[in-house]
């Protein structure tokens, strides 16, 4: 009898805590408040000490101005904004997401941190997941090489979506480490660092993506990134394979009005520089690029980088780049330039660049499948929908996902109809088409 009475109670406790329980933030909020509804947080900071895996945090809407006593740590070379270092578990992430149909800013005009790089947010947790927060305004203060980033990811299996980094100096989403992070549906435009090397913007992209070994499977997916002033996404020394799927990246490397600033390549797929060193990778990383689409940006639209090895890219579209597809790669050994070799490119299609529709392919070494230019097939205005570029900023739908546009689609009765090669994606009609949009 006397047993039971005891089970009672630490059952009922038990349960409890299988419960996930759900916090609040907002502008108006207080961190000495409970954390409800009514009685909000005022910071994520103070949020995340109350989670645990499971929960959810709701960021209401509003702008949430940053000063520097909300920098949580001064670290080395860095000033660490948010630090987000509490782990969900598998199937119980810690969510932080926007209250559903709000928006909550976080402006960092205030944050200027003397000598300091600003990290926005600093994410060592797994297991999270991060949805509909925008980032602006975060600043450089450094004159000589540098850079700052919204959001940085050193940890595994999280989930960044319909993130927006934006009007800033910083680069929009970085990752070094980590592995299985999908960044989904997230918005990184003009972004420019004027202030550090004379302001040419050379190390502000919209996304960059350099994995250390062990950091596999990450994924873009349905991401933009435009007038970044140096590349759209980047993942140069990367030791491992990234994934791009169905990402458009557009007018990188300029400013809003079209000064020419950074690197300005729509996708920078690889590349180690110039010498050999402790990262350098046994296994040279084979990139995917696929369904991607790359417009005006200023240099390449896809480019390999003097990348030492080949990558996969499938059915991307690319227009009035300065080159469409780069495939400029490097011997082994880093010590010469050479035409690209082992890529396998398939279905894709280029259109009216601005200066080559193709570069430094070596056909011989490549596997080239379908594409206009190695059938080729003549493409003209006649095959697309539209051309109107202004649809590639055009909001996204509700639930975050990219807005269907006319841009480059193919029209009816165009020749590139059904000229593609199976590669295993679904496609309709009797073949896939050319380019990043089925019809
Ligand atoms: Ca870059
Ligand atoms: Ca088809």
């Amino acid at each position: 009898m006397k047993k039971s009475f005891l089970l009672v109670p630490i059952l009922l406790l038990n349960c409890l805590s299988l419960f996930p329980k759900t916090f609040y933030v907002a502008t108006t909020g207080n961190d000495s408040a409970s954390g409800s509804l009514v009685d909000p947080f005022a910071t994520i900071m103070r949020a995340q000490k109350s989670v645990e895996a499971g929960d959810t945090v709701y960021i209401r809407g509003g702008k949430y101005i940053m000063t520097e006593n909300q920098i949580t740590r001064n670290h080395r070379i860095w000033a660490e904004v948010n630090v987000l270092n509490k782990s969900g578990e598998p199937d119980k992430r810690i969510n932080y997401w926007a209250f559903p149909n709000e928006t909550p800013i976080f402006d960092l005009c205030k944050i200027k941190p003397e000598n300091l790089r600003v990290m926005v947010f600093y994410i060592t947790a797994s297991w999270i997941h991060l949805k509909g927060i925008e980032v602006i305004g975060t600043q450089v203060t450094i004159s000589t090489h540098t850079q700052s980033e919204c959001f940085h990811n050193e940890g595994n299996h999280n989930i960044y979506e319909q993130l927006s980094m934006h009007d800033g100096q910083a680069i929009g989403f970085y990752l070094l480490k980590g592995s299985d992070n999908l960044i989904l549906n997230c918005d990184a435009y003009r972004n420019w660092d004027y202030t550090s090397e004379g302001g040419r913007g050379g190390n502000a992209d919209g996304f960059g993506c350099h994995p250390q070994p062990g950091g596999i499977n990450n994924i873009f997916r349905d991401c933009r990134a435009w007038f970044n002033s140096d590349d759209g996404y980047d993942c140069i020394r990367a030791s491992e394979s990234v994934t791009f799927d169905h990402c458009w990246s557009f007018y990188n490397g300029y400013s809003p009005n079209f000064i020419e600033l950074g690197d300005g390549n729509g996708f920078k797929a690889g590349g180690w520089g110039l010498q050999i060193d402790n990262r350098f990778p046994d296994t040279i990383p084979m990139h995917t690029i696929q369904f991607c689409l790359a417009v005006k940006n200023r240099a390449n639209g896809f480019y390999s980088n003097h990348q030492p090895g080949g990558s996969y890219w499938y059915n991307n579209t690319a227009s009035l780049n300065g080159t469409n597809f780069n495939m400029l790669n490097r011997t082994k050994d880093l010590t010469a330039d050479v035409p690209g070799y082992d890529h396998v490119l398939k279905n894709n299609l280029s259109y009216a660049s601005r200066t080559y529709d193709t570069q430094w392919i070596d056909s011989t070494k490549c596997i080239l499948e379908n594409n206009t230019f190695s059938v080729p097939i003549k493409v003209t205005k006649a095959d697309f929908q539209s051309l109107d570029q202004s649809q590639l900023i055009s909001p996204r739908k509700p639930d975050g996902s990219l807005p269907d546009i006319k841009f480059m689609k193919l029209k009816k009765n165009s020749k590139l109809i059904d000229k593609g090669v199976d590669i295993g994606f679904e496609f309709s009609g009797k073949s896939p088409d050319l380019g990043a949009f089925d019809y």
